[in-house]
């Protein structure tokens, strides 16, 4: 098979790889990232980046965090710095069932696998259930890294939209009968029903047994990506979709935005018939994750007051939330909108007909503010009268700075 190889350049067009004949037909559909390219200009120090999703870590408290590590190496050096268990420590996985029941999950530890992020238990899901063509529906629009873990595996994703409320029941409903009529194989629902990223909005709890229950009947898994849950401004939560249906729901846990992300540590929860797949799944890919840093976070856990941690992180992201809806209410000219997060780090705004996210982004970086244009979050090229502005880290005065600068770009635009 070779009409799936990536593309050779045309006759005449220079291409600089040496080895476009040798990568696998999987690799077709790897691209780079929107968002990482804008990386580079966005962290320049006089552009405000409303860009990147970075959670803010200013309030951890570092001086205790190096002397645990320094402790933990000390007394337990020969085991933090050995291979582990593909599985990940018990003592982490029995701190993380605690975690998943503040949403109403009851799990077993032994259904629980811990990895290198929730970003790898993406990858692991779908190189456990999809072979090239199936489909995946998720909201349109949907995370960034998990569509990039679907191109990898050549699965196709069908976007349902969402409404202020969420993933829309009817929408789901209908793209299910459709992608039966097309006789196409529908492999699993993926959702991030909490503070959506990119959308803002969050699941309403009374969609949530419906939506569990559609895909039930429709025979489909869903793959519920939660890494935003704990931070509700309010300090609310919601019952997680796992909850509700235990055998029919893969969780995906992170502790990339409730303690450190840099430690790359997230965890599955997987149907139990699935766990020993999953445990060979990331064995393949890593033989274990990371001992030391599984340590770090377990006497973290257990030694620090990680919920009043969490707290002041949401204290931080709410003051942000605030400044950016204000700022946005004050400056936006007619004709934009934009969710009203209660949690999470994320506004997804849509702008006027005629304007163009994507074409708008090197004029709104010349103007010194960056976002992430909207295409890069949909699979089938929509979203270009969206983007995402992410409030997590910059500071409320260059939050409104950003948005001021923002407006004032839109508006030009607006007169083209
Ligand atoms: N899912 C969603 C919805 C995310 O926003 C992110 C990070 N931005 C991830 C998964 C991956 O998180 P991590 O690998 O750091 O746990």
């Amino acid at each position: 098979m070779t009409e799936n190889r990536p593309v050779r350049p045309e006759p005449g067009r220079h291409n600089l790889d040496p080895h476009l004949d040798r990568y696998a037909a999987r690799t077709a559909g790897m691209t780079a990232s929107e968002i990482r390219a804008l990386f580079a200009v966005a962290s320049r120090p006089e552009v405000v980046s409303l860009a990147g999703g970075m959670p803010n870590l200013a309030a951890l408290p570092l001086d205790t965090l190096s002397a645990q590590v320094g402790e933990l190496i000390a007394q337990d050096g020969l085991v933090a710095l050995q291979y582990g268990s593909a599985h990940g420590i018990p003592s982490l996985r029995e701190q993380i069932c605690e975690i998943m029941a503040l949403e109403g999950i009851k799990a077993h530890p032994d259904d629980v696998v811990v990895t290198v992020g929730s970003q790898m238990g993406l990858d692991m899901v779908t190189r456990l259930f999809c072979d090239p063509g199936d489909v995946i529906i998720a909201e349109g629009p949907s995370y960034v890294g998990a569509l990039g873990s679907f191109a990898a595996y050549q699965a196709d994703v069908v976007h349902v939209a969402m409404d202020d409320h969420g993933l829309v029941p009817e929408g789901l409903r209908a793209a299910l009968a459709e992608t039966r009529k097309a006789g196409r194989r529908v492999k699993f629902l993926y959702t991030i029903p909490n503070f959506h990223n990119p959308g803002g909005v969050t699941l309403a709890v009374e969609r949530r047994a419906e939506i569990v229950e559609i895909c039930r009947e429709n025979d489909i898994l869903i793959v519920e990506d939660n890494p935003y849950g704990l931070l509700g401004f309010g300090g609310q939560t919601y019952p997680a979709l796992r909850s509700i249906d235990p055998d029919n729901v893969v969780y995906l846990g992170s502790f990339s935005k409730t303690f450190a992300s840099g430690l790359r540590v997230g965890w599955v929860l997987a149907p139990h018939a699935i766990r020993e797949k999953l445990v060979l799944a990331a064995e393949s890919a890593t033989l274990c994750p990371p001992t030391l840093n599984q340590l770090i976070v377990s006497r973290y856990l257990s030694t620090h007051d990680w919920m009043g941690q969490i707290k002041t992180f949401r204290e931080n992201y709410r003051e942000r939330r605030d400044a950016i809806l204000s700022a946005l209410d004050q400056h936006m000219p007619a004709g934009c909108s934009w969710t009203k997060p209660d949690g999470g780090f994320y506004v997804w705004m849509t702008v006027p007909e005629g304007v163009d996210t994507k074409a708008m982004l090197p004029r709104a970086v010349t103007a010194r503010v960056a976002y992430a244009s909207g295409t890069g979050f949909y699979a089938d090229g929509f979203g270009s009268r969206q983007l995402r502005l992410s409030y997590c880290y910059p500071t409320p005065e260059r939050i409104r700075e950003g948005v001021r600068r923002l407006a004032a770009v839109l508006e030009s635009e607006m007169d083209l």
